[in-house]
């Protein structure tokens, strides 16, 4: 089996920052809350730029806590030693994807073929 220790190194790193990363979002949105408390004026105009940024923040949040989930489901195949293994084919992840994408769960051909897949559902 391929020696995966720096892989996994690099996905606990990734954990960690994924977490802080989260936490400064919720800090950031603690704060903006108070600012908004705090300030009376301008509501009306401030209030499309609120929703926008809100809607920003939520779909970043969303995006951190599913790479987050990744990262931990990745973590326990190496654990469990099935680390680098396509969850759909049972074939080893092509070395090149998991560097690029350590927390990678399909090989390069199943991750097409959902893609395709996901793409034909949606324009019917
Ligand atoms: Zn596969």
């Amino acid at each position: 089996m391929a020696d995966f220790t720096e892989l996994y190194e690099r996905l606990k790193e990734e954990r960690i920052r994924l977490k802080e990363e989260f936490q400064r979002l919720k800090a950031e949105e603690k704060s903006a809350d108070e600012q908004r408390e705090g300030s009376p004026f301008g509501k009306r105009e401030e209030g499309a730029t609120e929703a926008f940024e809100l809607e920003k923040r939520l779909a970043l949040e969303r995006q951190l806590a599913d790479t987050l989930v990744e990262v931990e489901h990745a973590l326990k195949k190496y654990e469990s030693g099935t680390y680098g293994i396509c969850e759909l084919c049972g074939q080893p992840i092509e070395p090149a994807r998991l560097e690029a994408l350590p927390q990678a769960k399909l090989c390069l051909e199943c991750k097409a073929r959902q893609a395709k897949n996901a793409r034909s559902k949606s324009t019917r």
